[in-house]
């Protein structure tokens, strides 16, 4: 027998079993109208709801539904509602410009768009065919109606996410319901996820799915708390007032919460309970140890992308680390970790991470040029398998973990958040006194990297760094535009022409054990 793993199985799960229990805390601060404390009952009442809507508003099976929103319980229910109707929705990042979203508006052939109240203003002129402002009258009705079921496919796509790469513009991930249904189920074994746990939602939901462990707490019947807006003391209250288990993030959000410890009054909430997982860039071994030794909670790592929705390998303290000295366990967990169950990684001959899973992507939608150049087999084996490529250069260690130490494409990663640096050229390129210009990522206590431009003029201007970096906010999510311009008479080129940007990072980066931050 074979059943189809979807999305629904997760919330067909609580529903069954936890109907009663508090499913959502929903964030008491929405500009909409907060959900409240809604139970596994009532979010799945819900996620019909939104279906019925869908199909009210005539939205056919495969039909792409787009959402720009802070996190909510409204955007965690409709990875559900929409997906699990067949629809497939498309969860933009709330921080990018009204052009950028428009452009995934349009490039994904969205027919809806729901966008947050607090958006409303800054996206008023992105075009679509049914516009609803979140919790607005017209947004979809929340009483008793039962969608048209689907006939399920777990190869169907479930969610597209835009993520920014190595291309000017960002590219649809593709991850279809079997891609998050094995993820989830991976990353929630993994984690040792139960019924007593309570999930904060600290990390993006946009940002894959916020990872894939939001389906996995759902299904195993834990709680989750919605946050708003990234704060270490917030955090820390709500830690303390909901009793938070578990939380995932990105290393800047644990910085903000280890620099609001030592202002907080009385014992750090959650010691010897909270664990929390961080990835999207290498955390920093100092970051590790005050976790665990000023917070008192477990440290875990995962490396992945979202092409790979996103888990492939983690880092987690094991029984052999017991014996080692904070710092020594610091360095053996600075490491991305070994395979999850069912990764299979390898190196390149020319020393990219390549991996096979079950977690890798479908494709990119509608690109299948660059779905062909991630996916195919590897350069030493031309008739083998089909390997994703990760783009992250890495090696292997006599544990069999791997450890990320050059990014080979040209993106940037800035408090979590991918940067292309080729979408900045562009906009930095478009003024017309702008002669040439490259765009690198320099280390960064804060943020691991920051964005940086290096800009020749043309003859005669004078333009300074702030009219650059003003230039760049007309046209960018302000977590693109460059922090730091640095006028130059030329920057350094091979014989054909083409940027050395090896050679430019050079000065910034001397004497780092890694290439990535
Ligand atoms: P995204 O698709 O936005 O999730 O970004 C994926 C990229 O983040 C990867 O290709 C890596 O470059 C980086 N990344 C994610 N996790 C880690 C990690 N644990 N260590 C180093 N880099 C990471």
């Amino acid at each position: 027998m074979k059943v189809a793993l979807t999305v629904n199985d997760f919330l067909r799960r609580a529903e069954l079993l936890y109907p009663h229990r508090i499913g959502i805390v929903d964030e008491p601060d929405q500009p909409a109208e907060s959900w409240g404390e809604v139970t596994y009952a009532e979010m799945a009442r819900r996620g019909r709801a939104q279906a019925a809507a869908l199909d009210a508003l005539g939205i056919g099976v495969g039909e792409r539904v787009a959402i720009v929103s802070h996190n909510s319980a409204r955007l965690l229910t409709a990875l559900f509602g929409v997906s699990g109707s067949g629809r497939v929705l498309v969860p933009i990042n709330f921080r990018l410009a009204a052009e950028e979203v428009r452009y995934i508006v349009e490039h994904s052939g969205a027919r809806v768009l729901c966008i947050d109240p607090e958006l409303e203003d800054a996206l008023r002129d992105v075009p679509c065919e049914f516009r609803f402002v979140i919790g607005a009258e017209n947004d979809a009705p929340l009483e008793h109606a039962d969608p048209v079921p689907w006939v399920a496919d777990e190869n169907a796509t479930a969610t597209i996410n835009y993520t920014s790469g190595t291309t000017a513009r960002p590219k649809g991930v593709q991850l279809t319901h079997r891609n998050i249904w094995l993820n989830a189920t991976t990353f929630g074994w993994h984690l040792g996820l139960n019924d007593r746990d309570v999930y904060l939602h600290t990390l993006p939901q946009f940002h894959c799915n916020g990872w894939g462990v939001l389906y996995a707490a759902t299904g195993i019947g834990a709680k989750h708390v919605i946050i708003r807006k990234i704060d270490g003391t917030e955090i820390l209250r709500r830690v303390e007032e909901h009793g938070v288990t578990v939380m995932c993030a990105a290393p800047a959000v644990a910085n903000a919460i280890v620099d609001a410890a030592p202002m907080w009054d009385g014992p750090i909430p959650g010691r010897d309970r909270t664990r929390i997982v961080l990835a999207g860039a290498p955390p920093p071994t100092k970051t590790i140890e005050r976790i665990e030794s000023e917070l008192g909670w477990e440290f875990i790592q995962i490396y992945g992308l979202t092409e790979t929705t996103p888990l492939l390998t983690m880092n987690r303290n094991r029984a052999e680390f017991d014996r080692l000295a904070p710092a020594e366990k610091a360095v053996k967990l600075s490491r991305a970790g070994g395979p999850t169950i069912g990764v299979e990684a390898r190196i390149s001959p020319d020393g990219e991470v390549i991996v096979r899973g079950n977690h890798v992507m479908a494709g990119y939608w509608d690109q299948p040029d660059a779905t062909a150049d991630a996916i195919h087999p590897a350069s030493d084996d031309p008739d083998g398998p089909d390997w994703f490529h990760t783009g992250d250069g890495g090696f292997i260690d006599e544990d069999c973990y791997v450890t990320i130490s050059d990014r080979r494409k040209d993106v940037i990663i800035s408090g979590g958040e991918n940067v292309s640096s080729i979408e900045v050229e562009d906009a930095i390129f478009s003024h017309p006194e702008v002669a040439e210009v490259a765009v690198i990522g320099i280390p960064d206590e804060k943020w691991g990297e920051l964005v940086t431009a290096l800009v020749v003029l043309t003859a005669g201007s004078t333009l300074t760094e702030a009219d650059i970096i003003a230039h760049t906010r007309t046209k960018l999510a302000g977590y693109k535009c460059p922090k730091k311009v640095e006028l130059r008479d030329t920057l350094a080129r091979t014989a054909t022409g083409k940027l050395q940007k090896f050679k430019l990072r050079e000065p910034y980066w001397a004497g780092l054990q890694r290439n990535v931050n």
